[in-house]
């Protein structure tokens, strides 16, 4: 590519609205432009970058079973109603109306319209497992869209949707998808860190976080230094002993002794299961009868309170149900030695005979109690950030806070959306099974993004070379002089002839600000055919990283830059 035929429209001044150095390099370098807030349109080389994020994300994905499709953007809103979603999302899903007066959204993920497909299309066991994935546009409305291509409202995002037969064969599909997105990043040449994660809004019985490690990030992780325990802080939180949950009108309540009632077995019979499918429990008694939670986890189970529980962000309190559907716990541990929670699956439900609490005693509750009326129905207080003065969840071990960008996001999700959409397969034995789901999430537009946090210098992007748009950059400093440029000219064909990704910089610009544009622009090599070669016949070649110049003969200088790559 000849740059003085590029759309590259570099600038000297920081733009007054970019905060983070990405958004403000990305802005300078010609990279993006802004339409409106969240909005950006990708200039040549910024969609290169992202060419050769999705290129990479492609080849992993497809090494790893998975096939690519492309689902509509627009989403009607009657799917969205089949899981609840369409109430739930809030605000961030843009929803909106045809002509028809038929609800609709853009879509800001895709679980919905998948399994949709796969309840059409997948009838039997012998289709699975399959592992389908998109690299497309997604929109969400978020609050404060910032920061460039790593907060938009629009941005790309690789997608992905497993199905499975079981639970187990789910765990592969998943462990598959985490092998992949070790890959996929460490491919892209960046610094970064799997951590375990919250689920959020998805759902989902377990999920892992892939943070790109830079001190501009929007997470905090919580890294052990003696095991390979790693949490988004989100995930880690420690629940507060000595803060339960603010109590309102204690008259109202009875105080009840809940003695050891932690037995698998009692647990099971309350609840008509086999004792082999209880992971773990925590039981309360409330009113002679027994309340249980199933945990996953292997730890021994010790005092939990209820109190904590109902803290979670999306436990879902039916009046006068008995049974109370976990979609999402807090996790933590209570005291110095005692359990983290570790998350509840969907399809594990805990029982409820009379709302209860904890006391905040060992062996004690509360009975009667009613969580809106009875305790201040934001019971986030009782959950504090964890920090380095805490022992490890894991092993007990010494941790560190680092920070870190969210650059995927994988999750088990069980099968609370086949299940929700009725999306069925015939098993091995002639019964219809719900399917159990993963799904697979990578911002590939804010990859770009996180690339150039971790990897930049006051004067400009450093590009991983597996990113850079290009290559390398060829200067050509001798365009008045005819056998200089026909130097720069020959050698830009043998890059090319050798399949290198070479910008040829034969603008009429004075050669700094040649130099100054080709550090912004962060391409990895950059080699300058001008004095030395009219002088010796030799070639300067130029690391971005670190700057390291060597001049080389010029018959041999495509051969050796093409061993560098
Ligand atoms: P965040 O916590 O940053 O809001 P998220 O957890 O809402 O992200 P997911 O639903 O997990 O995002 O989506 C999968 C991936 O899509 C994320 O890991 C992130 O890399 C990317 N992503 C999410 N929201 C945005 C956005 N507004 N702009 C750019 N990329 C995004
Ligand atoms: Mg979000
Ligand atoms: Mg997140
Ligand atoms: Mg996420």
């Amino acid at each position: 590519m000849r740059y003085s035929k590029l759309l590259l429209p570099t600038t000297k001044e920081t733009p007054a609205e970019a905060e983070v150095i990405s958004h403000q390099l990305l802005l300078r370098a010609g990279f993006i432009r802004k339409l409106t807030s969240g909005l950006y349109t990708y200039l040549p080389l910024g969609f290169m970058a992202l060419q050769k994020v999705s290129q990479i994300v492609r080849e992993e994905m497809n090494r790893a079973g998975a096939q690519e499709l492309l689902m509509p953007m627009v989403q009607p809103g009657d799917l969205w109603r089949e899981t609840g979603r369409w109430q739930k999302y809030g605000a961030e899903l843009l929803r909106f109306k045809d002509r028809h007066d038929r609800d609709y959204c853009l879509g800001p993920t895709h679980e919905e319209v998948i399994t949709d497909l796969a309840r059409r299309e997948l009838q039997s066991y012998r289709q699975l497992p399959v592992n389908l994935y998109q690299i497309q546009t997604k929109f969400r409305d978020e609050i404060r869209p910032r920061f460039g291509l790593m907060r938009g409202r629009e941005f790309i995002m690789k997608d992905a949707y497993s199905f499975d037969v079981s639970d187990e064969a789910a765990s592969e599909s998943y462990q598959k998808m985490y092998d992949a997105y070790q890959r996929i990043f460490a491919r892209c040449g960046l610094e970064f860190r799997a951590v375990e994660a919250d689920t959020g809004s998805i759902g989902g019985s377990f999920s892992h976080e892939f943070m790109v490690l830079a001190d501009t990030g929007e997470d905090t992780l919580v890294i052990c230094k003696a095991c390979s325990y790693a949490a988004n802080v989100e995930k880690a939180a420690v629940v507060l002993p000595e803060k339960t949950p603010v109590q309102k009108e204690p008259a109202e309540l009875t105080r009840v002794e809940t003695p050891g009632m932690k037995k698998v077995d009692r647990v099971a019979e309350f609840l008509g299961v086999s004792p082999a499918d209880i992971i773990k429990t925590m039981v309360y008694l409330a009113d002679g009868e027994p309340v249980a939670v199933l945990v996953r986890g292997d730890r021994e189970v010790q005092d939990v309170k209820l109190g904590n529980i109902l803290g979670a962000t999306e436990v879902e309190l039916a009046d006068d149900d008995t049974v109370w559907k976990l979609t999402r716990l807090p996790v933590g541990y209570i005291g110095p030695r005692e359990i983290p929670i570790r998350t509840v699956a969907d399809q594990e439900v805990m029982r409820m005979v009379n709302a209860v609490t904890g006391a905040n005693e060992k062996g004690y509750h509360l009975t009667g109690v009613n969580p809106g009326r009875d305790f201040t129905p934001d019971l986030v207080g009782d959950l504090r950030q964890i920090t380095t003065e805490d022992p490890c969840p894991s092993c007990g071990g010494q941790l560190e806070l680092t920070r870190g960008i969210e650059v995927g996001h994988i999750f088990k999700l069980g099968t609370s959306y086949s299940q929700a959409m009725n999306a069925t397969f015939q098993d091995r034995e002639g019964g219809e099974k719900p399917f159990v789901m993963g799904c697979y999430g990578i911002g590939v537009s804010r990859v770009v993004a996180a690339a150039i946090e971790q990897n930049h210098d006051k004067n400009g992007i450093i590009f991983p070379l597996p990113l850079a748009p290009f290559q390398v950059i060829l200067l050509n400093l001798g365009l008045n002089n005819e056998e200089t440029t026909r130097a720069a000219e020959g050698l830009y064909e043998d890059l090319q002839a050798r399949g290198i990704e070479v910008l040829y910089d034969d603008r009429d610009e004075r050669p700094g600000s040649k130099f100054k544009d080709a550090d912004l622009i962060g391409i990895p090599y950059r080699i300058t055919v001008g004095k030395t070669y009219e002088k010796e016949g030799r070639v300067e070649l130029r690391r971005r990283r670190d700057g390291e110049t060597t001049t080389i003969d010029y018959d041999g200088a495509a051969d050796h830059v093409a061993s560098l790559i």
